[in-house]
């Protein structure tokens, strides 16, 4: 590495720590490319992407299909506003209803607009349709949530760090213990205004905490009894990520059959982002049937880019491509083999004591407290040796690569963590 490619990183991190809000603490690499599961840096070393924008970019980096639907639309119309109508929309909200199995979508842009929405779409539903006094609906909740970072979805989280001085808060959630049926039924049972429970499949930000094989389709039996909508953040689970279509329905073991519908624990509002685009466009989405979104009418609510031309061409080209590429099916071989390999490192290890996940989300404890900076220097030295990944917590690393990766090449990444952990044994 010459010495003017090294300033030229350290110059571009340090703009960006004069010039940008400290809200975040990046991993410091400073990427200029991408393309499938690779990622390149200023000075051209290449790396393995484990992270894929936090499971934004499933599709893989720059996918030719999904880059020229973007770069086609956006030489031909690129926003309208909902004011009028735009030729892309329509046929890619038929398109992304019928491929979830929902009679309607409503169009947002990030992923914390999608959680807001639902929750606006599951309280007027209460209201006008369940018949809970107005203001009075409560929303259930799981701790160690991560739905966002809007004022309403911060006002639930348990993260000290979002919530700090920050308030005051929205009311009207309540929370239970994440993975706890009996909690769950304890709280439904306890009053009569609970108009939905908002859940994570997996909860990927808490660090990839996965919940029994039967929790989703008993919590959406136990909201069917109570009349409560059953509400799935699949944001980051979704897409194939997890193995199957979508997280919710990834343990009916139907590996060919139920890939393009929620069979296992259909939920009443589904809500996604990331992905939705493969990550080259903000694209977020609301799904639920005609009994609940017919409350939401023109003027009640909206989003100037949400529904834009650019978004729905987008994401029409990433859908399919998780179909045309069988993702779903790579993701759940792929994850197989990655724990299987991580466990057997793992019984001689002293540095990792556990990896969970499923398909590609997956995440490997980090023999240490939550404090310690053992597992972000363990990422160090992941891109060291070519593989990006971040710690989620203190002390666990998430592993989600693009879903496009292939068996040799993931056989590569595992024997880059494995020599990588190697090197921190006690
Ligand atoms: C990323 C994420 C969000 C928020 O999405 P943004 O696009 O960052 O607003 C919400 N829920 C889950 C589960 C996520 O992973």
């Amino acid at each position: 590495m010459s010495v003017l490619e090294k300033i030229n990183t350290e110059e571009i991190i340090a703009l960006e720590n004069k010039y940008g809000a400290h809200n975040y603490h990046p991993l410091p690499v400073v990427l200029s490319r991408g393309e499938g599961v690779y990622l390149w840096d200023v000075d051209g070393k290449k790396y393995y992407d484990f992270l894929s924008a936090y499971s934004a970019v499933n599709q893989g980096h720059c996918h030719p299909k999904i880059v020229n639907a973007m770069v086609q639309q956006a030489q031909t119309l690129t926003l309208t506003s909902r004011a009028f109508y735009n030729d892309q929309l329509g046929p890619y909200e038929k398109f992304i209803s019928e491929y979830f199995g929902f009679d309607k979508v409503l169009p947002m842009n990030t992923g914390a607009e999608a959680v807001e929405t639902a929750l606006k779409l599951c309280r007027k539903w209460s209201y006008e349709v369940k018949g809970i006094p107005e203001h009075e609906a409560q929303i259930i909740v799981c701790d160690g949530n991560f739905h966002g970072r809007t004022t309403t979805i911060i006002s639930f989280s348990n993260d000290d760090n979002a919530r700090k001085n920050f308030g005051p808060f929205t009311s009207g959630f309540i929370n239970v213990a994440y993975d706890d049926i009996d909690a769950l039924e304890k709280v439904l049972q306890s009053s009569t205004k609970i108009a939905g429970f908002l859940v994570e499949p997996i909860q990927g930000e808490a660090g990839v905490y996965t919940p029994a094989d039967d929790y989703m389709m008993k919590a959406k039996n136990l909201c069917n009894q109570y009349n409560v909508l059953f509400i799935a953040d699949e944001i980051q689970t979704g897409i194939a990520r997890t193995g199957s279509l979508l997280a919710v329905c990834g343990n009916c073991d139907c590996e060919n059959q139920c890939e393009r519908k929620a069979t296992y624990a259909t939920p009443d509002i589904l809500i996604l982002g990331k992905a939705v685009s493969g990550g080259v466009y903000p694209v977020s989405a609301v799904l639920a049937n005609d009994n609940i979104m017919h409350v939401i009418k023109p003027g009640q609510h909206g989003s100037t880019f949400g529904g834009n031309p650019i978004a729905a061409a987008v994401a029409v080209a990433a859908l399919e491509v998780v179909t045309d590429e069988n993702l779903a099916q790579n993701a759940r071989y792929l994850g197989k083999i990655f724990r299987k390999k991580l466990n057997e490192y793992i019984q001689t290890s002293n540095i990792a004591t556990l990896v969970r996940g499923r398909g590609l989300l997956n995440a490997v404890v980090i023999n240490d407290t939550e404090e310690s900076d053992t597992a972000w220097n363990i990422c160090l030295a992941l891109r060291d040796n070519g593989l990006l990944a971040k710690p989620t917590h203190g002390n666990i690393i998430r592993f989600a690569p693009p879903l496009v990766m292939n068996e040799e090449q993931l056989l590569d990444c595992v024997a880059i963590i494995i020599k990588t952990l190697q090197a921190f044994e006690k």
